[in-house]
């Protein structure tokens, strides 16, 4: 088969959204070439294209630590058994997906070594080890790392065995200093996913059930994708005294008495790729926010008659201005592929904006620009070309920003009664808001009756005044509820 008939007959393989949202996820994380299988069941390769938005994300977020005070470090990828089982709410939580590595160099080994699902245990016993005054507190560490969750069902990007992330573990003096750094992170995640991402997310508290395993409160952030399934985007754990007295994490106080530390620790991961397909991808493929794109703009020159010698120096011209401007510029100048191809397969990737240019385009001094989220073509002058596709890019992201809060804004209702609860539920999905009690039970029964799970809580609400939707309770919140990933 040629090579632009293999091609087109590749790019045309993605699954419409609408018929099916779940293979449109996949066909567009394998064609978009985000992502592949592995020949290790559950574990993904992230491809460079999806390793680009990765490293955006991960630039954005890595400033932001720094920038609140946080420092960057490594800690090992084995712990020893034993100091899993110190915290017995983190053990019990974690159990279950924990891989144990149990030969090494060709021996079995005396302990058993797991490979890190988190690092509370590591660091707890690090900490225990460089603290010992309230002179050494805060201390506020970072780390960029891989974990392992063992995994039954998985999906790119959204739940694989192995996957990327940054976990931050703080301790402090006092219980109000690590609950304001537990909501500070939040922020920080909240504001890097809206700015950069396009993804307005709902920041609340976790109901008990669905706290971290061993942490007195864990909030989150929570985003409502395309499909009306919400996505947990990021957590935040005020872990309070619990890893502290389990890792025996003390310090001599201001007034000379022995006190545990109290401490916090957060994280965001490699599903945040997955969110931000989810939220603007369409039909045609993935759209990606400018922000997080490898290329903000691809060039495709038109090829007519010489156009070697016309056509492609002024796009290398226009290339070179644009990344003076500081864009990310994809020049598409192989021959191998038509311009047709080429338009359909950027628009499979995602990229913003697409820059056409031919020998009618050089005389009339401009190009055409076609935008990936709106699909509007216009003609733009040569001059003053890189301003314009700056102020493009903003567009787009704000647009892409807009539409997303409006799609979650049309999909959230409020609802004060159990029978209207289900029927919103099994129709339409979204987010629904309704008064709990705030008893497991209750939130177990929702759970059964309608797969919906307590996202979370918003901290910013009003004190709620109604009855629990399912037990006419007084209610002690107003809980966002939603089928989720
Ligand atoms: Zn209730």
């Amino acid at each position: 088969m040629p090579k632009n008939e293999k091609a087109d007959a590749f790019v045309t393989e993605i699954t419409p959204r609408s018929q099916d949202f779940s293979r449109w996820y996949l066909d567009v994380v394998r064609r978009a070439e985000l992502a592949d299988y592995s020949p290790v069941k559950g574990c993904m390769v992230i491809r460079p294209y999806g390793y680009a938005i990765w490293e955006l994300l991960q630039q954005a977020l890595d400033t932001r630590i720094k920038a609140a005070g946080h420092v960057n470090a490594y800690f090992p990828l084995f712990i020893p058994e034993s100091l899993l089982t110190k915290e017995a709410e983190h053990v019990e939580g974690f159990a279950p997906q924990v891989a144990y590595v149990t030969h090494g160099g060709g021996e079995e080994l005396e302990e058993r070594l797991i490979v890190r699902p988190t690092s509370e245990a590591i660091f707890g016993t690090m900490y225990a080890k460089w603290i010992q005054s309230w002179r050494d507190l805060p201390v506020l560490i970072n780390q960029w790392a891989n974990v392992v969750r063992w995994e039954k069902v998985t999906r790119p990007f959204l739940r694989t065995t192995e996957f990327l992330w940054q976990e931050g573990h703080t301790a402090h003096e006092t219980e109000e200093e690590a609950e304001e750094e537990t909501l500070k992170i939040l922020d920080l995640y909240a504001e890097v996913c809206e700015s950069m991402l396009a993804m307005p997310v709902i920041k609340g508290r976790k109901s008990e059930s669905e706290k971290f395993a061993g942490a007195l409160r864990t909030y989150s952030i929570e985003a409502l994708m395309g499909d009306g399934r919400a996505l947990q985007a990021g957590t935040s754990h005020n872990l309070g005294q619990n890893f502290a007295k389990a890792f025996d994490i003390t310090f001599q106080a201001r007034d000379k008495s022995v006190q545990h530390v109290w401490g916090t620790s957060w994280g965001v991961t490699t599903r945040l790729i997955g969110a931000v397909i989810m939220t603007h991808g369409d039909d045609s493929g993935l759209v990606l926010p400018p922000r997080v794109a490898p290329y903000q703009v691809v060039i495709v020159p038109i090829p007519r008659g010489n156009w070697q010698e016309t056509v492609l120096p002024k796009a290398r011209e226009i290339q070179q201005q644009l990344v003076a401007g500081g864009v990310r510029v994809m020049l598409d100048d192989r021959d191998s592929y038509t311009p047709g191809w080429k338009f359909a397969e950027w628009e499979l990737r995602g990229v913003p904006l697409r820059l056409e240019i031919g020998p009618k385009d050089i005389e009339k001094s401009s190009v055409l620009v076609a935008r990936r989220d709106t699909r509007e073509k216009l003609a733009v002058p040569m001059d003053g070309l890189v301003g314009r596709i700056r102020e493009l890019l903003e567009n787009i992201q704000r647009t892409l920003f807009d539409r997303a809060i409006k799609f979650r804004e049309e999909r959230t209702q409020r609802v004060n009664d159990y029978e209207t609860f289900k029927q919103v539920m099994d129709g339409r999905p979204g987010f629904v808001v309704a008064p709990w009690c705030g008893s497991a039970a209750c939130e177990a029964q929702i759970k059964s009756d309608t797969q919906a799970t307590i996202r979370n809580m918003p901290t910013t609400a009003a004190t709620p005044s109604g009855h629990c939707i399912r037990c006419d309770h007084p209610a002690v919140a107003d809980a966002w509820f939603a089928k989720a990933y």
